[in-house]
């Protein structure tokens, strides 16, 4: 499970524990990795704290390493790390491009090499991607994100059909506007960059989706869930958009 430590990651992680995984806890903050691994152990479950940056790929060899003598051979894998950054496109810098799709694309080729070794050897897998809305359609201001989340989404149905015949399946979760840091974070930035203060930016953003709410860590987590069940086979290469309807957010 990577980007572990906050919001949705860390929400994926505790309602796989609930399930009875065994969690690898990725990502780069090993204090609040820690944290979330005390609330897994604490309720019964069983976690290790794999500190990586995972756009290293030395960093990210060494994480599946640890985490697969810690817990044994991983057959999940959540590529949930990443980040949004928004600016008009013009405004754009290289390495800002670089950076955006190197931790919200480039990290889920590098963690899925790393991890797929264990899942042909299992002989069974489940990969989720934390995609996004904007992975299925373009929005103003975000173009290196939606970028790197369609290429995310690229990724998986590409993957999807390369693995189908291994009993591994590779789907992507692409939910709208959910209540997390990053949203905070997003909020904050369109409040500076607007003159508009943090309530009015929050309100524009619940106005905008059809269901008038952020989504919840929770609902996105219990997607995730599902797609690693046994019984979710038949579902490989999907994109599943979880926004409440077909708002702007
Ligand atoms: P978040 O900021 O709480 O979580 C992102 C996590 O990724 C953090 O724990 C961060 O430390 C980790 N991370 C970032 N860069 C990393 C790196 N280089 N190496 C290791 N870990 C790294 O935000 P979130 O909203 O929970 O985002 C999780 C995922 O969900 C992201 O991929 C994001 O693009 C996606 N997403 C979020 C929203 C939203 O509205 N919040 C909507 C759609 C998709």
């Amino acid at each position: 499970m990577t980007g572990a430590g906050s919001g949705i990651g860390r929400a994926v992680a505790l309602a796989l524990a609930r399930e009875g995984a065994k969690v690898g806890l990725v990502g780069r903050t090993r204090a609040k990795l820690g944290e979330v691994e005390i609330e897994i152990s604490s309720s019964g479950g069983e976690a290790v704290v794999a500190p990586a940056d995972v756009t290293v790929p030395a960093d990210v060899e060494r994480a599946v390493r640890e985490i697969a003598s810690g817990l044994g051979r991983p057959t999940i894998l959540v590529n949930n790390a990443g980040d949004a950054r928004s600016a008009p496109f013009a405004k754009t810098t290289v390495e800002a491009w670089n950076e955006i799709l190197a931790v919200n694309l480039t990290s889920a080729f590098l963690v899925t090499r790393a991890a797929l070794p264990h899942f042909l050897e299992a002989g069974r897998g489940r990969i989720v991607n934390m995609a996004s809305i904007a992975g299925l359609r373009g929005a103003a201001y975000v173009a290196a994100y939606t970028a790197s989340k369609h290429g995310l989404v690229g990724l998986t149905r590409s993957l999807a059909v390369e693995l189908a015949s291994k009993n591994i399946t590779v789907n992507a979760v692409c939910p709208g506007y959910v209540d997390t840091p990053m949203t905070d974070r997003n909020l904050q930035n369109i409040a500076g960059k607007t003159g508009m203060s943090l309530d009015d930016a929050r309100a524009a953003v619940v106005q905008s989706s059809a269901q008038k709410r952020l989504i919840t860590p929770d609902e996105v987590a219990s997607a995730v869930v599902y797609l690693c069940l046994p019984e979710s086979r038949g579902v490989n290469g999907q994109a599943i958009a979880i926004q409440g309807g077909e708002g702007f957010a």
